[in-house]
């Protein structure tokens, strides 16, 4: 390899390294944003349909308590104040603070 082969091969090197750490922090937040995408129970989803599940609660008809919601179910183990939290019904997936479904339980 000549000089000006190696230069021409670390410049090339050096370029890619720093594209490659400018690059990380976007992948990072778009595979993060991803996952939390795939963790959320769509209201369509099998599952949530026969529970007659609704992101929010206003719009369930079956609902008969106005204080029944998924942040009030005992299921529903999301930090208080949070928009949405994991319900042990859908396996953990994330629930609307504010959703409803006919499993709702109040928690103790
Ligand atoms: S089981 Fe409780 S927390 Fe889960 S979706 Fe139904 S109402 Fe919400």
């Amino acid at each position: 390899m000549t000089t000006a082969a190696s230069h021409a091969s670390r410049r090339r090197f050096i370029k890619i390294s720093v594209t490659g750490l400018a690059a990380a922090p976007f992948a990072a937040a778009l595979l993060s944003g991803t996952a939390r995408a795939v963790d959320a129970v769509s209201e369509s989803d099998p599952t949530a349909v026969s529970l007659g599940y609704k992101a929010d609660a206003t719009k369930a008809p079956a609902r008969k308590d106005s204080a029944a919601v998924c942040s009030t179910c005992a299921l529903y183990s999301g930090k208080p104040g949070a928009g949405d939290g994991p319900c042990s019904l859908f396996g953990g997936k994330l629930v609307n603070a504010k959703g409803w479904c006919t499993a709702w339980a109040k928690k103790a």
